[in-house]
C-alpha cells in the first residue's frame, strides 16, 4: 500500500519528525557551527485537523518552517508503527 497523504498516514498510527537541516546543505564543515539541527515529532491529527486529511505528504516539507531559526530547509521523516512496515522511511531525503 502505498500512502500519499496525511489522513492515510494518521490512520495507520505513522509518526511524524521534522528536523532542521539549515546550514547543513551548504559548507556543513565550514557552517557546522551555524546549524540549527532543530528536531521535533509533529502530531499527525494536528497535521490533518489543520490541512486535511487529503494533503499530501509530499508537499509538507515546502509548507513547514523551524521554529527555531525560521528556515524552511527542513526534511520530514516518516516513521510507521512498529510491526507495520520495515522500519524508518523517508520522503523527500536523499
Ligand atoms: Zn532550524
Amino acid at each position: 500500500m502505498v500512502v500519499e497523504t496525511i489522513g492515510e498516514a494518521f490512520a495507520l498510527g505513522w509518526r511524524l519528525t521534522v528536523r532542521c537541516s539549515n546550514g547543513r546543505s551548504e559548507a556543513p564543515t565550514s557552517q557546522s557551527s551555524r546549524a540549527c539541527n532543530y528536531r521535533r515529532e509533529l502530531d499527525m491529527e494536528t497535521l490533518v485537523w489543520t490541512r486535511g486529511k487529503a494533503f499530501p505528504l509530499s508537499r509538507l516539507e515546502s509548507r513547514l518552517r523551524c521554529p527555531r531559526c525560521g528556515s524552511r530547509d527542513v526534511v520530514v521523516l516518516f516513521q510507521p508503527p512498529r510491526g507495520a512496515g520495515a522500519g524508518e522511511r523517508t520522503a523527500g531525503f536523499q
